[in-house]
């Protein structure tokens, strides 16, 4: 029997619900679209009282998972895991892992500078994108300063990294980063998937949009956080790309700004394209080795100092336009006859 408190968001009804759950295992998994499914043969559950609360439960406890992933990964300690404020955020994978989430929230009753979502592993075998995760979620903890709301998820893809021989897609072959419902995705991703990749199963983009409960649950925490900056990381390719409004960074440690340009379903399409969130990609320049420490530290230090940058910016932006609206209010109201 496992007894343990989580936090959801019910995101549908746009209701923050903080929900105690007391979890017999095997029990109810929560999918996304909020029907409940069904995953053993006995049941029992805390009474639900009334709405917001919304049983929600993963097979798999934060504990359980920790230790798959320090078992998985030489950069992460158990320690780096367990008991650090990982909270199962609703969503599960293909095969019931949870996804996890730590938020490090603004100084309270104040408005945070910006609101930071932050993903690693979305593709399963780059390993050094969890792991640095990780490496910022500690520093975070020793700094944080509230300046900046942070939600973060190390494992976005929990299946593809746990398997024994980790991969890139999801646990039915999908790889998650073509599988968000750009506009273009009916139209160009499965013929993009043929013609250019011909065929490749690692870049498949799945059957239909948000098919999987990786995806789904992702652009459901989207809609409900709503970041003003997305930092997704990835590897092997050495450099930082950029979608969305607001000006790109330069550069973050060693890695400079190269635009690799979208993709049908990916996420910087969606979500930097498509909803103008600027997404940040960090690509590390290896999978299976990690940056040194002081590079680590100066992504790190860049990111903030970005974020910082990219903040103001949208500030100096938000009140231009309300100059602006106000003007043409007052000239609106001029020429008003009556
Ligand atoms: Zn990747």
């Amino acid at each position: 029997m496992n007894i343990f408190s989580i936090k959801h968001y019910f995101t549908r009804n746009r209701i923050a619900a903080s929900v105690a759950v007391i979890m017999y295992s095997p029990v109810f998994v929560f999918a996304s679209d909020l029907q409940l499914a069904f995953y053993g043969p006995e049941m029992k559950q805390s009474s639900f009282v009334g709405a917001p609360e919304v049983l929600v439960q993963s097979k798999y406890t934060i504990d359980s998972t920790c230790a798959k992933i320090a078992n998985k990964l030489g950069s992460v300690r158990l320690s780096d895991c367990q008991g650090k404020g990982l909270d199962y955020a609703g969503g599960n994978s293909v095969n019931g892992l949870p996804i996890m989430v730590k938020e490090f929230p603004p100084v309270e009753g104040r408005k945070p500078l910006s609101k930071v979502l932050v993903i690693g592993g979305i593709h399963g075998d780059e390993y050094s994108s969890v792991s640095l995760v990780f490496k910022w979620m500690k520093i975070l903890s020793k700094h944080h300063s509230g300046m900046f709301h942070w939600k973060v998820v190390p494992v976005m893809n929990p299946d593809g990294l746990l398997r024994k021989k980790s991969q890139r897609m999801n646990d039915r072959g999908v790889d998650l980063n073509r599988n968000f419902p750009t506009p273009d995705w009916h139209t160009e991703s499965h013929k993009y998937w043929v013609q250019k990749t011909k065929r490749n199963p690692r870049r498949y983009p799945g059957p239909a949009p948000l098919s999987e409960p990786e995806s789904q649950w992702l652009a459901e925490y989207i809609a409900d956080f709503k970041p003003d900056v997305i930092v997704s990381i990835h590897a092997p390719f050495g450099i930082l790309d950029f979608d969305g409004p607001h000006s790109a960074p330069n550069k973050f440690g060693t890695l400079h700004l190269s635009l690799l340009g979208t993709y049908p379903g990916s996420l910087g399409n969606y979500a930097g394209k498509h909803q103008e969130i600027p997404v940040v990609t960090v690509e590390l320049p290896y999978a299976g080795i990690m940056p040194s420490r002081s590079e680590i530290s100066s992504i790190w230090s860049d990111l903030v100092r970005w974020l910082r940058k990219n903040a103001s910016e949208s500030l100096q932006q938000a009140s231009q336009k309300q100059q602006l609206d106000d003007r043409q209010a007052q000239v609106s109201n001029f020429s008003d006859p009556s």
